[in-house]
């Protein structure tokens, strides 16, 4: 069955969506996406997606083409229109085709951002295999530029990231800079050590994650400790347990390093903890 999208103000089947060659978000990745998750039909912390889309517009000197009540609307009516439950919906914003390429930014009057949305399904979202297992990661040099903060759509180092972990025989990899993990490529990592929780602490180094923020405070309300550091790929392979979050895969549980498995190499206790109370909290506070 052909999915619904948003193309620019139209809903239209997947087949007839169109984009213009001149776009900046193709040929420049001048452009920027958020991801939020759907469970039962509902928005997983669209105000929080909607706070860093505004900020990453803002960095980028793009404004914003909607208010939060027009954007809502469209989330809606993508997941009715496609009957979504399970998944998420993706959404990118760029600066627009200006009908010509040029390094210099377009007229915002007469080239207006490129906006379009698409719902994805995953029936295995919540019961997921993945977090069942856990992950094995590897790491990786962190080449990547030095606004990780903004949330643009360059994503071809992480993706060349996640293609050397499975032809490792892993699943993702962690983004090391100086000896210290900044994060994973589409996740923010965290070890567990003695009952404490440590991840990098909020810079232009790594992405701001909504979930990293919703975990921190379940986190601290259930009496974890948290300590926002930097952490050594030493001092990780050496961690009780570890685990990654974002809005796609909730808490995601670690289980191997390098090849260096943590603890018995199942996913810990505290991760598994972590990961219901934070699908059963963002559940209740779902729109
Ligand atoms: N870091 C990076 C590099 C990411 O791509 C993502 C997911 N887009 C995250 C962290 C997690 O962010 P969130 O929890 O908002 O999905």
């Amino acid at each position: 069955m052909s999915r619904t999208v948003y193309v620019n103000g139209a809903y239209l089947p997947e087949d007839a969506a169109q984009v213009s060659i001149f776009d900046r978000g193709f040929l420049m990745a001048d452009g920027v996406y958020e991801v939020t998750t759907v469970i039962d039909g509902k928005l997983i912390d669209f105000d929080g997606h909607l706070a860093r889309l505004e900020r990453s517009l803002g960095e980028l000197d793009i404004a914003n083409p909607m208010d939060r009540d027009q954007w809502l609307e469209v989330h809606r009516e993508l997941v009715a229109r496609n009957g979504l439950e399970l998944g998420m919906i993706y959404l990118q914003v760029t600066r627009g085709a200006p009908g010509d390429r040029d390094f210099l930014f377009p007229d915002p009057e007469t080239t207006p951002p490129t906006v379009v949305l698409f719902t994805q399904s995953n029936p295995a979202l919540v019961d997921s295999p993945k977090a069942q297992k856990g992950m094995k990661v590897i790491t990786i040099d962190d080449i990547r530029w030095g606004r990780r903060d903004i949330k643009t759509v360059q994503l071809l180092y992480p993706s060349m990231g996640k293609m050397m972990a499975i032809r490792q025989g892993a699943d993702d990899a962690w983004m090391v800079q100086d000896g210290e993990v900044t994060e994973g490529t589409s996740n923010n990592a965290y070890i567990i050590r003695d009952g404490r929780i440590v991840t990098r602490a909020l810079s232009n180094d790594i992405l701001h994650g909504i979930t990293r923020a919703a975990v921190l405070r379940f986190a601290r309300e259930a009496q974890m400790p948290v300590e926002e550091r930097s952490f050594t790929v030493d001092e990780a392979k050496a961690a009780d347990e570890a685990f990654v979050t974002s809005a796609s895969t909730f808490v995601m549980p670690v289980v191997a390093i390098d090849g260096v498995a943590l603890g018995d190499g199942t996913p810990g206790p505290l991760a598994r903890r972590l990961r219901e109370i934070y699908i059963e909290e963002s559940r209740k506070a779902a729109i």
